[in-house]
């Protein structure tokens, strides 16, 4: 946990005056359905306790100064005239979503920023998006600007699609934004229709880092995406109705798979029953039945494994490793896959062993480190009471 009073001090001392806000906003997990987004089907993320805070103040020109204490650097922009950073990659998400308040008329007055982030970099847990949405939020609470929740998702996304140049859906800025403490947010990606269920005070979800990255990542996503898209045309054949793979039932894809080659089967059979174990996890959370949605963990896993095939040698692994553990319900692939990270779904009292051999487990076997985050649902942005 960062210290606000640590935050509103290195900004007063870099701005020469306090702050007069301090925003957070939080990363997130997937805990289930993956590879749907696109698909126009259901992901059911989490909010974490790992967050970007942003310190904030007006100014009384339209410059905005950015510093994070990430990378020790500093960006400055006017807000009449909003291009791509030469310099640094991370200015863009900032200025990005302050572009996009100004596209929407929204009248904005320059500011002074400073971020700070304990949500892990490039580790799948949406740091991106939650320094996004802290941005927005501080700048909608300076300028005393009403935008609605979506709203504020959707510029952040917005951002990271057509500034910083990262096709990304909508689930990590919704979560980031809406995501409430203790709960896990159920979001249909056809018409971003949400539901928040609770997640029992006994369980921590725990994500642990594989140290593995295949840059296959983006062709294979797109070969996916590709594959999707036509199992739909294939199936239309037969189901005119049909506009997405959200629309096809896991019965109405073995009725007709004869339509589809062997591997557009499988990534179809993936997506498929992954909304269906989607939708299941959530009514399992409603009657706080963990074991069952433990087992719709270890099931999308084996889906993501077998037929998506995005799963590698390290990430089975760790899902083999934390399932050995006493006290774990499930354990998958989170994320876009080819490496990255598991979470795992364990009872509290057994999050100290689950750490420990799952961590030592995985460096006897492979040579990596394991990085294990233990986590609680958190609450989505908000305004801290520091300052
Ligand atoms: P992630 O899975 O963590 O979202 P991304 O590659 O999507 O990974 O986003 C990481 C990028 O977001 C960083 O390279 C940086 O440009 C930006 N970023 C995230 N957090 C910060 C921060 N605290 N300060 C500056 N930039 C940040
Ligand atoms: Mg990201």
């Amino acid at each position: 946990m960062q210290d606000p009073h640590a935050i509103r001090d290195a900004f007063t001392e870099r701005f020469g005056v306090r702050p007069r806000m301090i925003v957070r906003a939080p990363g997130r997990v997937n805990l289930i359905g993956e590879h749907t987004d696109y698909n126009e089907g259901f992901v059911f993320p989490i909010a974490i306790d790992r967050e970007t805070f942003v310190a904030a103040r007006s100014r009384p020109d339209t410059i905005v100064r950015t510093y994070t204490s990430q990378f020790g650097q500093e960006d400055s922009f006017d807000i009449g005239q909003i291009e791509r950073s030469p310099d640094h990659l991370w200015a863009n998400y900032v200025r990005g979503v302050v572009k996009g308040i100004r596209a929407r008329d929204l009248p904005i007055t320059g500011a002074d920023l400073l971020i700070s982030s304990d949500v892990p970099i490039g580790s799948g847990l949406s740091s991106s998006a939650s320094l996004e949405v802290a941005v927005g939020y501080a700048m909608q609470m300076l300028n005393n600007i009403n935008l609605l929740g979506e709203e504020l998702a959707l510029i952040a996304q917005g951002a990271e699609n057509s500034f910083v140049g990262v096709q990304c859906g909508i689930m990590d800025q919704f979560i980031s934004v809406l995501g409430q403490e203790n709960h896990a947010l159920l979001i249909d990606c056809r018409d971003l229709s949400y539901r928040s269920l609770p997640i029992p005070p006994d369980v921590r979800v725990v994500v642990c880092t594989s140290g593995v990255h295949h840059n296959l990542e983006k062709s294979e996503y797109n070969e996916r995406r590709a594959a999707c898209h036509e199992a739909v045309r294939l199936l239309k054949a037969r189901m005119p109705k049909v506009s997405a793979l959200r629309d096809v039932s896991p019965r109405d894809l073995e009725a007709n798979a004869d339509l589809l080659p062997p591997t557009i089967l499988k990534r179809a059979r993936h997506v498929v029953t992954e909304n269906e174990r989607t939708l299941n996890a959530a009514a399992a959370l409603e009657r706080a039945d963990l074991v069952s949605f433990g087992r719709l963990m270890n099931e999308s896993h084996v889906s993501m494994r077998d037929d998506y095939q995005i799963s590698v040698p390290e990430i089975d692994l760790l899902t083999e490793l934390a399932c050995a553990v006493p006290g774990c319900y499930g354990s998958r692939l989170t994320g876009g896959g080819f490496g990255g990270s598991t979470v795992s779904l364990v009872t509290i009292s057994a999050v100290d062993r689950f750490v420990t051999e799952v961590g030592t487990r995985y460096k006897a076997e492979t040579g990596r480190d394991a990085d294990l985050l233990v986590c609680r649902p958190s609450e989505g942005v908000s305004r801290t009471t520091a300052v």
